[in-house]
């Protein structure tokens, strides 16, 4: 019988949601159900992988936020057989939900038509800058008075949001995204919160592979609220942004981390930076007493 041919990366980047979730299964991987979402009439499961559940240190990795980032679900399922192979032998757990937004990655919209307008998806958290004035983001040093975590209209992530804290906070958490557009000084970029020198070092590596924007503006809007923010002269922005890094963050997780890819960058070098990334996460926890 003849051998079934490699699919090029241009058909993997046509992939459904269904094709890319038996990617996982045709790999060997147990996926779990966590809920399901019904957008426009179709229904959408929506699975996690749990590796070496056991493991006393968890790397969490979700993919697929907004749904013209296809390449983060794709990029992921593409090298999980390497961090796999990577974090069994570090024995670290991994917690994975490789397509948060099933809806966005079939029609690349952003978001699910349950996402209220105005609102981004990646929202956890509000943060009291004033007695009972809540807000999304903080601006760059912007004190708060205390902080919450919330829950979602977005339904595919209220049920990844009940879920994902159904766990100990972990050591550490990637999340996957891509830049659409205005990205103009470089491919990649990454948001952080601190730990800049190991960061810088990751960076290095990533640096080899494209090219990292630095010194560029990239405002953030929050409910009407302009958030002046900045990709530094390191490829990084630092700011308390509610999403799930920021959550987990402010949890406890030792490391936490957004990648970003232009969406225009070839599926290979994504997925390289990628596992970049997930690889030194895993090293970095898996160092720590
Ligand atoms: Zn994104």
């Amino acid at each position: 019988m003849a051998k079934k041919p490699q699919k090029t990366y241009q058909e993997l980047l046509k992939r459904s949601y269904l094709e890319l979730i038996q990617g996982y299964c045709d790999k060997g991987y147990k996926l779990a159900k966590y809920g399901s979402v019904k957008e426009l009439g179709q229904k959408y499961d929506l699975y996690k992988i749990v590796i070496d559940p056991k493991a006393r240190k968890t790397l969490l990795i979700t993919a697929g936020f907004h749904g013209e980032e296809t390449k983060s679900p794709i990029s992921l399922l593409q090298i999980f057989d390497d961090i796999v192979r990577y974090a069994n032998e570090m024995r670290v757990r991994l917690i994975v939900y490789p397509c948060i937004n099933p809806f966005g990655f079939e029609t690349g919209r952003r978001y699910s038509p349950s996402t209220p307008r105005g609102m981004g998806n990646n929202d956890f958290m509000r943060y009291e800058i004033e007695p009972d004035k809540w807000v999304g983001i903080l601006k760059e040093n912007e004190p708060s008075l205390s902080c919450r975590i919330v829950d979602s209209k977005a339904r595919e992530v209220s049920l990844l949001k009940h879920d994902v804290l159904e766990y100990r906070v972990p050591e550490a958490v990637l999340d996957i995204h891509q830049q659409k557009g205005y990205l103009e000084t470089g491919e990649t970029f990454a948001y952080i919160f601190d730990r800049r020198p190991t960061y810088k070092r990751i960076m290095k590596k990533v640096g080899k592979i494209a090219k990292i924007a630095r010194n560029e503006d990239n405002p953030l809007k929050d409910k009407g609220r302009e958030i002046p923010s900045r990709i530094d002269n390191d490829g990084f922005i630092e700011i308390h942004d509610g999403s799930i890094t920021d959550m987990f963050y402010c949890l406890g997780s030792i490391f936490a981390v957004t990648c970003e890819t232009k969406t225009d960058l070839p599926l290979e070098k994504v997925c390289q930076i990628n596992l970049i990334w997930a690889k030194d996460l895993i090293k970095l926890i898996a160092k720590r007493k």
